[in-house]
């Protein structure tokens, strides 16, 4: 097939190592373009996508609607700044209030930044509303968090790659064991505390997925101690784990939950990113009520690009394809199927140690140490076999395709993964 690009995957890596800064490990594949489930390498190759840019194209590669809200708005209006108003951002505004239930948005770019503005809300409320003494704001997070890259955020982080030599840290952190309601109730009753910063399940730590009822039973406890509560659903949002939100539960709506739905567990303060624009474009947000809102000012805090016409633009198609396409339920769907599938793998195979997940956010464990090479050699060997997926960790296997996949896609990358752990058994 005819491919945009003069390159050949090894003249293209050889540029990357060349002129690109080697702070990423990436599998050697040379991608040119998407659809859908599906990638093509600049040879025409065609592969299964299973990361879908850390849960980022979740609505599928190149989603048609997708791209013609963004190329629409592209040709009329890109950028203002927020010195003006513009005529996308209050429609979009509306839009992902009502969408998730909460009074305001406020609109950034990354992921990371989306975090920092929880951070920055939270410690604000907690000196304007709670009365805690300057400079004295606690936030409570969990050990193995992944909330992003800035110098602040991994400043909280345990992982040694993360923060080794990128000190002096940030302060006002405490971090206790994911997945501990004791640890979690004892440390709310320090003084100082603002608020609880969780993954519903941690991602990049291996899709960590805690106790069914970590999340609701953890948000109880933050209420009693009038602690925020605050979820970042960067990587787990939007329809990823079987339901709108990870916080959601079990909750079978398409979308629209209601504030008091029995099993919906209602964050403070919710942060969304990734595929909040179907991987079209850098667009994330924080959603919280006026009472915690309103403690920004003008001047206190912002972003050029932030609320920018194309990123809202992009946000409601994004949004809207996940509710007419019912890929939460979809996820649900091909997740219990998906996981059944790997758990027989595991019986069968004495390579395999488990299969964990929710919804379409899964991972493989590997009878094999954390420093061990061997997820890479099977993930090497799954991309020979026309299937991306990506370790974290030296043992663990993440898989997380798009949810636009269909049973009998989901059925032939089953065959896949089969056929490559018995090659790789095999040697
Ligand atoms: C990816 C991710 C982030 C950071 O998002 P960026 O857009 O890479 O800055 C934060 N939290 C979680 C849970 C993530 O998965």
């Amino acid at each position: 097939m005819i491919t945009s690009s003069q390159l050949t995957s090894k003249e293209a890596i050889e540029l990357e190592d060349k002129y690109g800064a080697h702070n990423y490990h990436p599998l050697p594949v040379v991608l040119d373009r998407g659809e859908g489930v599906y990638v093509w390498d600049v040879e025409g190759k065609q592969y299964y996508d299973f990361l879908s840019a850390y849960s980022a194209v979740n609505q599928g590669h190149c989603h048609p609607r997708i791209v013609r809200a963004m190329t629409d708005q592209a040709s009329k209006l890109t950028l203002t700044s927020r010195a003006f108003y513009n005529s996308r951002l209050g429609e979009y505004e509306q839009f992902i209030t009502d969408y998730f239930k909460f009074d305001k948005v406020l609109p950034m770019n990354s992921g990371a930044e989306a975090v920092e503005t929880a951070l920055k809300l939270a410690r604000k409320y907690g000196y304007e509303k709670m009365g805690i003494a300057e400079n004295e704001a606690k936030i409570i997070v969990a050990n193995g968090n992944f909330h992003g890259r800035t110098t602040t955020i991994i400043s909280f982080s345990n992982d040694q790659d993360a923060r080794k030599n990128f000190g002096p840290y940030t302060e006002g952190f405490v971090s206790i064991p994911y997945n501990d309601l004791q640890a979690l109730e004892q440390s709310v009753k320090q003084p100082g505390v603002v608020a609880f910063l969780v993954e519903p399940i941690q991602g990049e730590a291996g899709v960590n997925t805690p106790a069914d009822d970590y999340i609701r039973k953890a948000k109880e406890i933050c209420g009693q101690h009038d602690v925020l509560f605050i979820a970042d659903e960067i990587q787990t949002g939007i329809a990823r784990t079987g339901a709108l939100l990870a916080v959601c539960g079990k909750c079978s709506c398409e979308g629209h939950c209601e504030r008091q739905a029995a099993t919906y567990t209602r964050p403070d303060l919710l942060i969304l990113g990734k595929a909040l624009s179907g991987g079209a474009y850098p667009v994330s947000a924080v959603l919280a009520d006026d009472e915690i809102m309103n403690v920004i000012k003008p001047g206190q805090h912002g972003s050029t690009f932030g609320g920018n016409p194309i990123a809202a633009a992009v946000g409601m198609a994004a949004l809207k394809v996940v509710s007419d396409e019912h890929l939460a339920q979809n996820a649900r769907k091909l997740g219990d199927i998906f996981r059944a599938e790997m758990q027989a793998l595991v019986d069968e195979f004495d390579i395999l140690r488990l299969v964990r997940g929710r919804g379409l956010l899964n991972a493989l464990v590997i009878n094999d140490d954390e420093d061990s090479s061997t997820a890479w050699d099977i993930c090497v060997r799954l991309k020979d076999n026309g299937l991306l997926a990506k370790p974290t960790h030296g043992n663990i296997i993440r898989f997380a395709p798009p949810l636009v996949m269909t049973e009998e896609q989901l059925m032939d990358c089953v065959r896949i993964i089969r056929e490559t752990i018995i090659e790789h058994i095999n040697g």
